[in-house]
């Protein structure tokens, strides 16, 4: 069978839980070939690559990879499609995946799928566009196909792969070297989950009405192991930091479960919430757009509702 190149995303040398979710489904489409870019690869990296199905793991820990952005990812991938011809690359769907996703395609006069929420045989993929408004089924017709899917899009299964390792060199052109990093900030990494990785989002909007009574979504969100997420419009208030908004112009979420409490459910908030598996709407306004597209609703005012949710599971 034909490889299916995987890159892999990792932060201090720890895999992400998407990689894991892209090896299952490359698993379904191919031998999954895991694509290891820039420094901090290692045993216990390997040990989860092979757990969860890589066959191969290409590995180019150069420092140079992550030294300049996005672009030497790309070329990377480049020249392993030219030497290994793959049947497909599959990239996560974020920010950053789907800048080397559009990078990979031009370069190998390829096609280019993204925001995928499902990929089945021959490469056919369900993708959510015009910001999560439509749903359709396609799939690449030039080159190797490159996916890009979305963070829980499907749930990751370990099956072992051979996970034989092979370093990869790669001469980086003048123009992947055009923007360099100079500075690295990390983000503060508190106890609860990444947003666009978390199982469980519970998320906040205007209705909570000031940055203190978000301490009342976080207690919901730590009771059931959640990430918070806000809306814009809890945002722009200074509220909530930016890095947790939720829609169009912040992070998109596809978790099993998302709460979403005095949101109204603008077009741009769904944008980046409505693949969620469930979703539950507390809102005090029976006529908020938000509710066609919940699973669960409940009218009534959030501060109520939220601590009394919050107490119930505590108990359990
Ligand atoms: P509102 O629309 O004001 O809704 C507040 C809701 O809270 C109401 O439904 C109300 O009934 C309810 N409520 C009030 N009090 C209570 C209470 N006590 N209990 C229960 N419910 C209560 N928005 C995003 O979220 N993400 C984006 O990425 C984004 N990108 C944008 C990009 C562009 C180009 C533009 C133009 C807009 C974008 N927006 C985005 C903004 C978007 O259009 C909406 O303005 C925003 O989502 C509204 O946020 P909200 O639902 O929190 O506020």
């Amino acid at each position: 069978m034909s490889e299916i190149l995987v890159l892999v995303e990792h932060v201090d040398g720890d895999v992400k839980k998407v990689t894991l979710e892209l090896l299952t489904l490359a698993r379904s489409l191919g031998t999954p070939a895991a694509v290891w870019a820039g420094p901090g690869y290692s045993d216990a990296a390997k040990a989860k690559l092979a757990e969860h199905g890589a066959d191969k793991i290409y590995v180019a820990d150069a420092e140079e990879i992550i030294g300049y952005v996005v672009a030497p990812k790309a070329e990377l991938l480049a020249k392993l499609v030219a030497d290994k011809a793959p049947a497909g690359v599959l990239i996560a769907a974020t920010a950053e995946g789907k800048e080397v996703a559009g990078r990979l395609a031009v370069k190998t006069d390829s096609g280019v799928i993204t925001d995928a929420v499902g990929l089945g045989e021959g490469f056919v993929a369900d993708q959510s566009i015009f910001g999560g408004g439509v749903n359709v089924r396609s799939r690449v017709t030039k080159g190797t196909p490159i996916v890009a899917v979305r963070p829980n899009s499907i749930a990751p299964v370990a099956a072992a792969g051979a996970g034989a390792e092979e370093k990869v060199e790669v001469a980086l052109s003048d123009a992947a070297r055009a923007a360099r990093i100079v500075e690295r900030v990390k983000q503060e990494k508190g106890a609860r989950p990444e947003l666009t990785e978390a199982a469980i989002v519970v998320s906040g909007g205007r209705g909570v009405g000031s940055g203190d009574n978000f301490a009342i979504i976080e207690k919901l969100a730590d009771s059931l192991g959640a990430a918070v997420g806000a809306s814009r419009a809890a945002t722009d208030a200074g509220w909530y930091p930016h890095q947790f908004q939720v829609g169009q112009t912040g992070k998109t979420v596809s978790p099993q479960l998302y709460i979403a409490s005095g949101i109204s459910g603008a077009i741009q908030h769904r944008a980046g919430m409505q693949t969620s598996k469930t979703i539950v709407v507390i809102n005090k306004d029976a006529e908020a757009p938000i509710f066609e597209i919940a699973d669960y609703g409940v009218v009534g005012d959030l501060f109520q509702v939220v601590p009394q949710l919050t107490d119930e599971i505590e108990k359990r």
